[in-house]
């Protein structure tokens, strides 16, 4: 195992790139444009600057950092050798299929293809390719350099072998794998989801400011973050499609509140765009 491919550079694509090349892979990043990757390459070489000079990241970690992370706009070329590809493209199952059937295609037969999706179906996904045993969700966390859990979703096809060697390359990043049977929004983004719309529909109906509701979850539930810096920091979009399909594949219970889709709308996307709940400009 020596070559990861991670195919989307956005906020989780920059990190799951950078926490492999700091474990000693060699790994390409693809996204759609040069000028896409020009700009995670500023963000992942300032982010390698940072852990270094802070004494996170040994001389030879960083050495081959710098030496190892391809930024690769062609998906043939990122892929065609790789032995773990992991996808991070945007929440819309059309889209993470067409990604899989061109991997499916370029990669080699014994590559194992994971998505790093937050609530969709690696059953779905793996059936449209013809290695579907081979198919595998890793769900990240961010952001990713500190968050320590992957979930490893199994699909109905997926292999013991793909469970079993995602699980070592997890340890090899010094994180902690959860198993979990296939089911929308695994364990943590059914929670997760649950608990940010319901901050959000509290903060539609006046039930507290944003700074308070966080406050309130922060130092009397002893939540690390309120829940609506969350998903500022996941980004509102990728937020409001994650409720989405849990709202069509769960009920009810997951309809996305009114204001969520407001702030999409408005394109107040959270950090990535500056301003969402809070204001980062
Ligand atoms: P993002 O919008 O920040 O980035 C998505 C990237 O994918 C963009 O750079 C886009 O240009 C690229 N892309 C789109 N289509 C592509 C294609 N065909 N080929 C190559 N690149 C393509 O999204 P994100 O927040 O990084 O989320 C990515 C995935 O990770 C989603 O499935 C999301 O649900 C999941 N996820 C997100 C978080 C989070 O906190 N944001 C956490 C865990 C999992």
């Amino acid at each position: 195992m020596k070559q990861i491919t991670v195919v989307g550079s956005g906020v989780m694509g920059k990190g799951i790139a950078y926490t492999s090349v700091v474990a000693g892979y060699k790994v390409y990043l693809n996204d759609l444009t040069e000028e896409i990757l020009s700009k995670a390459k500023k963000e992942i070489d300032a982010l390698l600057d940072s852990s270094f000079e802070k004494g996170y990241l040994q001389q030879e970690q960083y050495d081959h950092a710098k030496e190892n992370l391809f930024y690769e706009t062609d998906l043939e070329r990122a892929a065609k050798d790789a032995d773990l590809v992991i996808e991070a493209v945007l929440e819309k199952m059309d889209v993470k299929i067409s990604v899989f059937k061109k991997l499916d295609s370029i990669c080699k037969p014994e590559a194992i293809l994971a998505t790093n999706t937050s609530t969709m179906s690696p059953t779905e996904i793996g059936a449209q390719t013809s290695r579907a045993s081979q198919v595998v969700a890793m769900h990240f966390f961010n952001p990713v350099h500190k968050m320590k859990l992957i979930e490893v979703i199994r699909g109905l096809e997926t292999s013991d072998d793909t469970v079993q060697f995602v699980k070592e390359v997890t340890a090899s990043f010094k994180k902690e794998a959860v198993e979990v049977n296939e089911f929308p929004g695994f364990v943590t983004s059914r929670m997760n989801c649950l608990i940010g719309n319901e901050a959000m529909n509290m903060l539609m109906e006046g039930v507290a400011s944003a700074r308070d509701i966080d406050n309130a979850m922060k130092l009397g539930l002893n939540h690390p973050m309120g829940p609506l810096e969350l998903a500022d920091l996941v980004g509102l979009d990728t937020r409001l499609r994650n409720m989405e399909y849990l709202y069509a594949t769960l009920g009810e219970k997951y309809r996305p509140c009114p204001l969520l889709i407001k702030y999409v709308k408005a394109g107040r996307l959270g950090k990535k765009s500056g301003r969402g709940f809070y204001d980062y400009e």
